[in-house]
This record gives structure tokens, C-alpha cells and sequence, in this order.
């Protein structure tokens, strides 16, 4: 199963590949966690990275083909994966339509995550992300058992710098000009699975793994 999951800042993209870690056993290859983990290491591309991700402006496409290429190439992805936030630009797509095509495999499906913008700005602006794990939480929807404490390993949840209001908004527009593009371009190709994200939790699930069931186990 390869699998692309295409969707707004704040759709839930992250929340999501985590169930179908589970689901199927592939890893989630997340370019935002492995730049964001650049950043912390503060490797020259991590420096790079920060001054484009803090104005919520996309990274240049050659640095995170770059880091794509590399990372599907690992073992644990030779089963397949899941995209998280890749690619983000039409040349990334395009780049990754010639990576999978040289290594003689393809995509099954884009999943398109659904949400309106209100519930788009509210799990934004209440995310918290724990500074140990990178576990994510959300004030109003996904509380810690203790506020401002991570669950999972005990460490402080903090707000991320690019969920601040104005470099939400400034996200959001990125995202329509960049990235919608490729939803006409997934449609054409006949991978596109759009699916409504909004409501109960479990009912989304049902919904997510309903849209995979009649893809190809490639
Ligand atoms: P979100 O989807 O909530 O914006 P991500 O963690 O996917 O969060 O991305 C955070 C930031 O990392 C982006 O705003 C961008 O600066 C950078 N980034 C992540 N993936 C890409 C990509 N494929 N191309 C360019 N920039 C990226
Ligand atoms: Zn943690």
C-alpha cells in the first residue's frame, strides 16, 4: 500500500497516519516531522528549513525531494508507506511520479482529507505538541490526562511556532495557491479518494479505511 495523504494545514494528516501505521503496517513518512527533527538537530538544512517553515512558507522543492528520495528507499518502506505532507508542489509530484517509476512501483491512492476552514483554524491554534515525543494534542478535542503534560512520556506540551494566527492564515493560503494543484493532477491519474473528515472520530475512521479497502495491495 503507498499511499498519499493530501489535506490542509491542520486536517488531521498526522492524527490519521498514525491509524493507518497501525492498519497496515507501513511507516508514515512525515517531510514537516523530518524537517522539524533537521531543525532541532541544527544541521545546515535544519538552519535552512526554519527561516521558510516559522513564515509557514514551503521549504524549496530540491531540499525535501531530496529527503524523500533517500527515505523511501529504507527497508522498512520496501512494503510500502504512507505520505504525510509530500508531496506539497506540482514539481514534487512530478519528481515523485519519476522516483516511484524507477524503482518500478506506484502509488494506490490520495487520500484527500476534508474539513472547513473553522474546524481547520480551531485544531491549529489548539494543537500541543509534546517536546519529547512529538505527540500531538489539541486543547479543546484531544486533551493530555494532565494539562500541558505529554501522556506518553511525561514531557511539556508546547504550541508549535508555525500554529501562531498569523502564520495559520498565511499556511492556509500557501496550501490553495501550492498545493491544490495536485488534486486535478491525482484525479486525472485516477488515484483520488476524497473523504469527509469532520464529525465523530470513529465515523471518520470508518470512512478512511472504507476509501482504501478497494485499492490495490500493491
Ligand atoms: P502542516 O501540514 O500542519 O502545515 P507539516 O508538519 O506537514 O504541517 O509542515 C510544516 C512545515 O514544514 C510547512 O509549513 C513547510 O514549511 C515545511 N514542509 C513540510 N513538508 C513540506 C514539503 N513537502 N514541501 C515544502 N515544505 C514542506
Ligand atoms: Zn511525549
Amino acid at each position: 500500500m503507498r499511499i498519499i495523504l493530501l489535506g490542509e494545514p491542520g486536517a488531521g494528516k498526522g492524527t490519521y497516519s498514525s491509524e493507518l501505521v497501525k492498519k497496515f503496517c507501513i511507516p508514515q513518512i512525515s517531510t514537516g516531522d523530518m524537517l522539524r527533527a533537521s531543525v532541532k538537530a541544527g544541521t545546515p538544512l535544519g538552519r535552512q528549513a526554519q527561516e521558510f517553515m516559522k513564515k509557514g512558507e514551503l521549504v524549496p522543492d530540491s531540499v525535501v525531494i531530496e529527503l524523500i528520495r533517500e527515505r523511501i528507499k529504507e527497508g522498512d518502506a520496501a512494503k510500502g508507506f504512507i505520505l504525510d505532507g509530500f508531496p506539497r508542489t506540482l514539481p514534487q509530484a512530478q519528481s515523485l511520479d519519476k522516483m516511484l517509476l524507477s524503482m518500478d512501483i506506484s502509488l494506490s491512492a490520495v487520500i484527500k482529507i476534508e474539513v472547513g476552514k473553522a474546524i481547520l483554524l480551531k485544531r491549529l491554534t489548539g494543537r500541543r505538541v509534546c517536546k519529547g515525543c512529538g505527540a500531538t494534542y489539541n486543547v479543546d478535542t484531544m486533551k493530555p490526562k494532565k494539562e500541558g503534560v505529554c501522556d506518553k512520556c511525561g514531557k511539556e506540551l508546547v504550541q508549535r511556532p508555525d500554529d501562531m494566527p498569523q502564520t495559520i492564515e498565511n499556511r492556509l493560503a500557501v496550501y490553495q495557491k501550492d498545493t491544490a494543484p495536485l488534486i486535478e493532477f491525482y484525479e486525472k491519474k485516477g488515484l483520488l479518494r476524497p473523504v469527509q473528515c469532520e464529525g465523530e472520530y470513529k465515523d471518520v475512521l470508518g470512512r478512511l479505511f472504507a476509501a482504501l479497502e478497494k485499492v490495490a495491495k500493491v
